[in-house]
């Protein structure tokens, strides 16, 4: 079990791959907003990031998407218009 855990842990560090069509060609993008290596898939254009950090989401963030929840849910209802 550890040695397939270890096995795993060396396989996502080894294979990066396009999440969206697993290519391996992909160019440096710059950088995200955390200073994390961005890349940018060559086959598909697709934008992404090696390693997501997997931290929970801070206060700062939670408060963040409440906001933008609110906001697509004020949109939802204005984007439905009452007929009749
Ligand atoms: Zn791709």
């Amino acid at each position: 079990m550890i040695q397939y855990l270890e096995r795993l842990k060396l396989t996502k560090k080894l294979a990066m791959n396009c999440p969206k069509c697993y290519s391996s060609k992909f160019v440096k993008n710059g950088h995200t907003h955390y200073g994390k290596q961005r890349f940018r898939c060559q086959h598909c254009g697709r934008q992404f990031v090696n390693n997501p950090s997997r931290q929970p989401i801070s206060q700062f963030g939670k408060k963040i998407r409440a906001k933008l929840l609110r906001v697509n849910l004020v949109g939802q209802v204005n984007s439905f218009p009452m007929k009749k």
